[in-house]
């Protein structure tokens, strides 16, 4: 028997799901591979929330279905039924031309622990759910976490007007798949029935690869804030036009994006990016009158984080100032930090310990559904290592057999402390 039989599972099952994609099998050119691309509702996502749901009772959950958002739910009862719940999974939904492990990985890592106690005959005195999300990504519409956000009362019922790129709406979508919007409501969750939520996911970062670490414990969700701007200056004769007397718009953001660096580098964990600059129309012989540009701040509290924005805001400020040049600004996006439960968070540890891997904790710069259920319970992510120097959102992503054994059973611990230890 192989000694990583759970990772050569899981490494298995995600490739049997990465056969579903969105992209037509016609538009694969010969000898090349087909991209894995699976959006909200359409026929691949709803083979693949077929496919977890058949898994999951050949795994022995004692209940499966799929709830009004898409969610697979599974469900396996504890002993005890007066005591509180735990909930974990991710999300089976995927980027345009993604890996085969974001999101599902937390899916199969669950259920793999769930078909082993099955096999063992053992229950643990709460009852385990498992969801697998039907959509985090933010692919087809203009709204993200549409399955975690279900669970916490987070559903817009005006996003049900939202269109995809073929003009069909939210609302369509969902009654082609066969679900009832009206229904949604009810998919919130009542927090005091939880004792909190746990997500498994892929770092989607080099940090564990750089540190030799198959698994690391998430300390928080960073919280984050973006903007989008232009500079305005004077576009004029790049050959007559003095170097003292020019008012250089992408000189100016240029300068933003090294304060950036600068100003994000001085404090651990903090990380700030200029991702666009773009001068409308310029030329080789122009001097830029105008530059866009993206800001994209983050930091693991939101004290951290709004005091890098302060300084940055105070910075562009003052950029213009000297220059002489003026801008506009947008905020675009603002979201919490979402820092894990310190009690689940020193279980993971703990659990993390036990496989005899030694413990890195890490904040984590990409947000998660976690950071959706942190609205109404306690939560904690464990993070596994991904191979190729952890990248994600790419079809390089990679894992390896032995890294996903350790996972699972760290997961195994985690789930055995909460059952025999219930004060940590
Ligand atoms: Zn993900």
């Amino acid at each position: 028997m192989s000694s990583t039989p759970f990772g050569d599972a899981i490494l298995a099952r995600s490739d049997e799901l990465a056969r579903h994609s969105d992209v037509p099998l016609a538009d694969v050119p010969a000898g090349a591979a087909r991209p894995l691309t699976v959006t909200y509702l359409t026929e691949a996502h709803r083979a693949c929330a077929a496919d977890l749901a058949a898994w999951m009772r050949d795994d022995g959950f004692d209940e499966v279905g799929i709830d009004a958002v898409g969610n697979v739910v599974g469900l396996l009862r504890g002993t005890d039924p007066a005591e509180p719940r735990l909930l974990t999974g991710s999300h089976y939904d995927t980027v345009r031309n993604a890996g085969r492990y974001d999101g599902r990985l937390g899916i199969f890592v669950a259920m793999a622990c769930v078909r082993e106690l099955a096999r063992q005959g053992r229950r643990l005195p709460f009852d385990l759910e498992v969801v697998g999300f039907a959509e985090e990504e933010g692919q087809r519409f203009a709204a993200t976490f549409i399955g975690s956000g279900a669970l916490v009362g987070g559903f817009d019922p005006a996003w049900l007007a939202l269109r995809d790129a073929d003009g069909i709406t939210l609302d369509e979508a969902m009654r082609a798949a066969g679900h009832d919007p009206a229904a949604v409501a009810a998919l919130r969750r009542d927090p005091a029935r939880y004792r909190g939520f746990i997500e498994v996911h892929i770092e989607q970062g080099p940090v564990l690869s750089r540190a030799g670490l198959p698994l690391g414990v998430v300390t928080a969700i960073n919280g984050s804030v973006r903007f989008v701007g232009e500079m305005h200056g004077m576009a004029c004769h790049a050959g007559t036009t003095p170097m003292g007397q020019r008012r250089d718009a992408a000189t100016g953001v240029a300068e933003l994006a090294l304060y950036v660096e600068r100003r994000a580098s001085q404090v651990p964990l903090l990380v700030g990016t200029v991702g666009q600059m773009h001068v409308p129309d310029g030329s080789i012989n122009v001097v830029p009158g105008r530059c866009r540009f993206s800001l994209d701040l983050r930091a693991p509290g939101d004290d951290l984080r709004d005091a890098l924005v302060a300084d940055v805001l105070a910075e562009l400020a003052a950029i213009a100032g000297r220059r002489g040049l003026t801008y506009t600004l947008q905020e675009t996006m603002r979201a919490s930090a979402a820092p894990s439960d310190p009690v689940l968070q020193r279980r993971l540890e703990r659990a993390v310990a036990a496989t005899g891997t030694p413990v890195l904790r890490l904040p984590s710069g990409a947000g998660h559904d976690a950071m959706k259920l942190h609205e109404a319970m306690p939560q904690a992510m464990l993070f596994m290592r991904g191979d190729n120097d952890g990248i994600s959102h790419n079809p390089l992503e990679a894992i390896n057999a032995a890294d996903t054994q350790l996972a699972v059973e760290a997961f195994l611990h985690f789930l055995t402390q909460l059952a025999e230890e219930p004060t940590p």
